[in-house]
């Protein structure tokens, strides 16, 4: 039997409660006096739904990048530009190997023309070299979902 730390009764079922600023286990009937403190909280339905709606949201966000089509690596023009005088090639020789004008190849050397998919893969093709990079923000993102990953989501994923 423990005491009520307000009346003194002997009870074998304490309150936990707030009054007036100090935490007090106390009588049923002393209980009424105080605010009850809240057990440890136990993650409401609700708040579960919310945390698989946050989990679900990153995979969507995750599955957009796998999606996403190859960038263009930022530095392009100088790696065709070393690329190209590695193999000993004026721009009008590399331009004639993958069906270009030499000024084709002198624009994007110099950064001021983006080559297109189709002229990228020609390049990458010539030189022998990799033009494009998946975007950086999809690896940071596939770590994190990975961890979070459960059976659930993946029964989720095939629905
Ligand atoms: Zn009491």
């Amino acid at each position: 039997m423990i005491a009520c730390e307000m009346c003194g009764k002997k009870c074998s079922n304490l309150k936990t409660v707030l009054v007036e600023g100090s935490i007090l286990n106390v009588c049923e009937n002393c209980g009424k006096l105080g605010k009850p403190i809240k057990p440890e909280t136990v993650p409401t339905p609700l708040e579960i739904a919310m945390r698989l709606e946050q989990r679900e949201k990153r995979f969507r966000t995750k599955n957009v990048f796998e999606n996403v089509e190859n960038e263009l690596v930022h530095d392009y023009a100088k790696k065709i530009k070393d690329a190209r005088m590695k193999m000993n090639l004026t721009p009008e020789e590399l331009g004639k190997r993958i069906n270009e004008k030499k000024t084709v190849i002198t624009k994007i050397e110099s950064g001021n023309m983006k080559p297109d998919e189709t002229l990228i893969k020609k390049l990458e093709t010539a030189l022998n070299i990799k033009l494009t990079e998946k975007p950086k923000t999809e690896k940071v993102e596939t770590k994190r979902t990975g961890r979070a990953l459960t059976i659930g989501d993946l029964i989720k994923r095939e629905e």
